[in-house]
């Protein structure tokens, strides 16, 4: 049996909506979308962009856990989860989202204990918080809170095979360091033009069906869908 280890974004791949953009537009002071777009037009990276939008927030830890418990995850996102362990793969979240966010939402799906790797938020205030970014690292080309690329590599360290689950421009960096992905939107258009072995899914109900293919070297699955067809490869 082939053991891998799964990483696994979480705005738009897990939850349906991006927690940060929700909690932004409704608990922020003036002046985020500015930072967005200093953020979008290059003066500033997204780890700067996101610490600044975060100290704009003015909420309660209260009226900010009741917003994120009205927060929406893909429904086959915890079967998924399960299919995945009994099958012997390690799953863990990389996300340049914020943890308590994650940590709470998934909890409410007895999804609590999987690994996070994402941006720290902590409350400096009654209405006050802060953004740190454990896993940002000094080599990331576009100064993520979150560098997805040296937690792939670090994954890749372990000699298991790695596939990433995304959907976004967050993954781009990572796809290029993993041996598979499992792409929504833009992703699957990068991995595309990139020539990264990828297959497109729709959503986890999707990534179940394909995942028993990961574990079996010896039938060489074809995967086809509207988008693509792709083998795994030798595992
Ligand atoms: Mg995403
Ligand atoms: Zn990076």
């Amino acid at each position: 049996m082939n053991a891998w280890t799964i990483l696994c974004d979480f705005d738009g791949t897990i939850s349906v909506d991006d927690v940060t953009d929700v909690l932004l537009e409704r608990f922020s002071r003036p002046g985020w979308q500015a930072l967005e777009e200093e953020w979008r037009s290059g003066k500033l990276s997204s780890r700067l962009c996101m610490q600044g939008q975060i100290a704009l927030l003015d909420v309660s830890k209260e009226e900010l856990d009741e917003q994120i418990d009205e927060l929406r995850i893909d429904s086959a996102f915890p079967a998924f989860v399960r299919a995945a362990h009994r099958a012997g793969h390690a799953l863990s979240i990389v996300s340049d989202g914020l943890d308590y966010a994650i940590r709470r939402i998934l909890a409410r799906h007895d999804l609590g204990n999987l690994p996070i790797h994402a941006n720290h938020l902590i409350q400096t205030g009654p209405r006050s918080w802060r953004l740190e970014s454990p896993f940002a690292d000094k080599s990331c080309r576009v100064d993520s809170g979150t560098c997805k690329c040296v937690c792939a590599q670090k994954a890749q360290a372990t000699r298991r095979h790695v596939m990433l689950v995304g959907d976004g421009a967050s993954d781009f960096c990572a796809a290029e360091h993993v041996d598979f992905v499992f792409a929504k939107y833009r992703l699957n258009e990068h991995c595309r033009a990139k020539d990264i072995h990828h297959v497109s899914i729709v959503g986890f109900a999707d990534a179940i069906d394909l995942l028993p293919a990961l574990t079996d070297d010896r039938e060489q699955p074809t995967i086809s869908n509207d988008f693509n067809t792709e083998t795994f490869p030798n595992a």
